[in-house]
């Protein structure tokens, strides 16, 4: 019998970066510039860019590195009144204390909060460009008792830290992003992979920790004589 090679469709997203990032002034992880801009002025900045990319014929968004409530809010909500038949991802730019977007509000409260505003275009909410050592208490708990669990992507960078002067430091510092990958699956992570400073070698060893997590849960499943989809 030929062997049969199952074919992945690759997705093609289109990056949607937040308004902060056209200020090139580092702002995209502090989120300061959500004190003195309007949401309509972030607004018209985007309805265009995302246009393109819609247009352009995209498989589906990333909305990613946003630092604050206000300029998600926006986007959800753009989703839903311009592009109603695009789907897309929401993540999050955070600070170091492991629970605050970067401009300050509740993680878990804004995630929840903007994938209830449209969980039908929202394939997933989360967090990238995140250290991975903050990952585990940003997520832990996200879902707890609620009735329509959130879907967790996790993209972070390396570890290193980012200075605006220096560009990235402390790369000695990091463990490397497989090595919370399977933690991150068992807190319920259906999308995962990397952001700044993460490479080609980095995703090899992400994609392998998934498979590793897979096969062991399937065993498991199996000496439990249950069935698993
Ligand atoms: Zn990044």
């Amino acid at each position: 019998m030929p062997c049969q090679r199952v074919v992945a469709t690759p997705l093609i997203v289109g990056s949607v970066g937040p308004y902060g990032a056209s200020l090139h002034d580092g702002s995209e992880y502090t989120g300061s510039y959500a004190k003195t801009t309007s949401v309509e002025t972030m607004r018209q900045w985007h309805v265009p860019r995302i246009r393109a990319l819609v247009e352009g014929g995209v498989d589906l968004l990333g909305l990613e590195t946003i630092p604050c409530k206000a300029e998600a809010e926006m986007l959800v909500d753009l989703l839903k009144k311009e592009f109603p038949n695009t789907k897309a991802w929401l993540a999050f730019s955070v600070r170091q204390d492991g629970k605050s977007l970067a401009y300050g509000e509740n993680f878990q409260e804004t995630a929840r909060h903007c994938y209830d505003m449209n969980p039908s275009q929202l394939v997933a909410v989360g967090v990238n460009c995140v250290a991975p050592r903050l990952v585990e208490s940003l997520i832990s708990g996200i879902n707890k008792d609620r009735r329509n669990p959130v879907p967790l992507i996790i993209y972070p960078n390396s570890g290193e830290s980012y200075k605006v002067e220096l560009g990235w430091i402390d790369r000695d510092k990091c463990e490397p992003v497989d090595t919370y990958v399977q933690r991150w699956l068992d807190l319920g992570v259906t999308w995962v992979g990397g952001c700044c400073r993460t490479y080609a070698t980095d995703v090899t060893r992400i994609r392998q920790e998934v498979e590793k997590w897979k096969r062991n849960k399937l065993d498991k499943s199996q000496r439990n004589g249950q069935c698993l989809s």
